[in-house]
């Protein structure tokens, strides 16, 4: 199974600590739907010739996707899913990345007619003067009624992304509440980063703002872990939790878990990466200079062709970021290289300190209490040529 991701890159306004390929310049809207869907004529040949089973998923992430007017939503799906011979109706998981302020009547019944059948909602937080803080376009309340307004409207699978370890007085409890209050399936965590290129990153820089301290963090991701165990969520990923489903299984995002086990994917926009075994591809991340080559029929990219170790490595990363852990003798019939073999020291460490714990059937994870820092257990694994 493969899926395909498009990035639409307009945001309304910059977060503050934001690094993500996007720009407030929203007059090229047009021009870069065709190009994207021109992106995946161009890709399609090859796409289709590298997999060896069919797309199952779709996502429009960004930037913020759900500022496209639904006219130009339609048409970009419609392009793209043309380009690659995809009938939308058939996909397993059709997500699209939403802000609250953009969680209105005439929007949602578009989006529903498109064939999404997944929202994802950058809450944040619910505080209003941390969304004022980090420069968000939405209040706690909108962000709560427009998650309702979503459900009334069909939209039954929803995720929404909160984030910790922000220094504000903002109480981390009251944000995990409100989010569990509303009908969502689905929720991502994630610890605020201080990236350089940033407001908040120079705003840190010249002393004006203290990080949350490490402590704190640490506190409010293991207060979620709590809270989401008493409730019976999954927690499948270091920064994910599903919803129990009723039967014995969970609402788990099938695109993000394909992402985690190294599936094939197909990234369509300005910034995205694709990658098609044994190749990744990262396109441009000028949204002038990606719509300039497409509309001379060009690709803007850099590739690389991952090594054997390139691989195993990101396995290793990936695999013990989820539950499910990794199995040494599977890694070393895809990649031919085993953790224990690699570093027996490392990894006898790593057992005899509790970073990584044995589970059924031969598999190895990093226990929840450590999951936090769990890439650095990841790393000291890693095989370096
Ligand atoms: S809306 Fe999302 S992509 Fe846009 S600036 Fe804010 S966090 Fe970044």
């Amino acid at each position: 199974m493969a899926g395909v991701y498009l990035h639409v890159p307009f945001c309304r306004q910059a977060c503050h600590y934001c690094d993500f390929h996007f720009s407030t310049n929203t007059q090229t809207v047009d021009a870069m739907v065709r190009s994207i869907a021109s992106e995946a004529r161009l890709r399609a040949p090859h796409f289709w010739g590298s997999l060896h089973g069919p797309v199952t998923t779709l996502y429009l992430g960004g930037g913020t996707p759900s500022l496209l007017p639904p006219d130009a939503m339609k048409q970009l799906v419609r392009g793209v899913c043309d380009a690659l011979r995809l009938d939308v109706s058939t996909l397993a998981e059709v997500t699209l990345e939403a802000n609250p302020e953009d969680l209105e009547d005439e929007r949602l019944d578009a989006w529903l007619e498109v064939g999404f059948n997944r929202l994802s909602v950058g809450i944040q937080s619910f505080d209003d003067e941390t969304l004022i803080w980090m420069n968000r376009a939405h209040t706690g309340r909108e962000a709560e009624q427009g998650i309702l307004r979503a459900h009334a409207a069909g939209f039954e699978t929803i995720t929404v992304d909160l984030i910790y370890g922000v220094p504000t007085g903002r109480q981390w409890q009251d944000d995990v509440e409100r989010a569990l209050a509303l009908p969502v399936r689905h929720l991502s965590a994630y610890a605020l980063t201080v990236e350089p290129q940033t407001a908040l990153g120079t705003r840190v820089e010249r002393g004006e703002e203290n990080p949350s301290p490490d402590e704190r963090t640490v506190q409010e991701y293991h207060h979620l872990c709590s809270v989401m165990a008493d409730r019976g969520w999954s927690h499948y990923e270091t920064s994910n939790w599903a919803a129990p489903r009723g039967d014995d299984s969970h609402w788990k995002a099938i695109h993000n878990s394909a992402y985690w086990s190294g599936k094939p994917y197909l990234g369509l926009g300005p910034g995205a990466h694709g990658f098609l075994a044994p190749e990744r591809y990262a396109n441009v991340s000028n949204n002038p200079a990606y719509i300039r080559a497409l509309e001379q029929g060009a690709l803007s990219e850099s590739r690389e062709t991952l090594s054997r170790a390139d691989r195993y490595n990101e396995a290793i990363m990936t695999g013990l970021r989820t539950a499910h852990g990794i199995h040494p003798e599977d890694l070393h019939e895809a990649h031919g290289l085993r953790p224990d073999v690699v570093d027996p020291k490392v990894w006898s460490h790593a057992l005899s300190c509790g970073d990584l714990v044995p589970m059924e059937g031969g598999r190895f994870r990093i226990p929840e209490t450590q999951w936090i820092t769990g890439d650095r257990v990841a790393a000291a694994l890693f095989h370096v040529a």
